[in-house]
């Protein structure tokens, strides 16, 4: 007998009832044309608005949408050595990205997330985009669950948090079609300008056939 359940959840939009994107392993399947995602592990099934990004750098190469949590974030930090205790405060950042698509060799390729947490670049959404986001593994709820340790390792790499009490509340929850330009074998942040390895991220080939699939539509 089997041990555990195995739900067949309609994949569609209970919005607008369009066929909703997704990749076999993904945990949000997305309409595109109501720009929301559906974590179809929940019952119902919980919603997330979903924001693209505007690139900011030109590049002669194709872009690529991969998905991204978008948290705000009010922090404090309290503790007696007001020293450290200023310092830290100057790099809390109001928002944090947390990569939502499956990404590995961190050790190899550098982490993402804490390159995000520090640095300060103000996203700016466009308006009226229509299009799949494909790739998210993570759910909004497992990102949040990153977002202390992701919070404490940032600040961490310019003063030394030991005895430093952090407090957290994580507001807003977007999920970002954030984009890539496509260079030979490298991914460059259309925003930042940070690259880093095609291979670090696990379904490349997968995102970018469907990517490929709308610009025939
Ligand atoms: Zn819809």
């Amino acid at each position: 007998m089997a041990d555990r359940a195995v739900r067949i959840a309609a994949c569609t939009c209970s919005r607008c009832g369009a066929e909703l994107d997704g990749l076999d392993n993904d945990r949000i399947f997305t309409c595109r044309r109501c720009s929301i995602g559906f974590d179809v592990f929940t019952e119902p099934f919980r919603i997330h608005p979903i924001r693209f990004v505007e690139p900011v750098l030109r590049e002669p190469a194709p872009l690529i949408y991969l998905p991204i949590w978008q948290f705000l974030i009010r922090a404090e930090i309290h503790g007696n050595d007001s020293s450290r205790l200023e310092k830290a405060k100057t790099v809390l950042p109001e928002s944090l990205l947390v990569i939502a698509f499956k990404m590995h060799g961190w050790s190899v390729f550098g982490n993402l997330n804490l390159l995000y947490a520090n640095r300060r670049v103000d996203l700016k959404y466009a308006e009226g985009v229509s299009r799949p986001l494909v790739g998210c593994r993570r759910t909004g709820l497992a990102a949040q669950s990153l977002v202390d340790y992701i919070l404490l390792a940032a600040i961490d790499r310019t003063v030394d948090v030991t005895g430093l009490t952090l407090e957290i509340h994580t507001d807003q929850l977007l999920l970002l079609g954030y984009p890539y330009y496509e260079l030979d074998s490298r991914l460059k942040d259309a925003v930042s300008g940070d690259e880093f390895r095609c291979i670090a991220v696990d379904d490349l080939a997968e995102i970018r056939a469907i990517e490929a699939g709308t610009s025939r539509d």
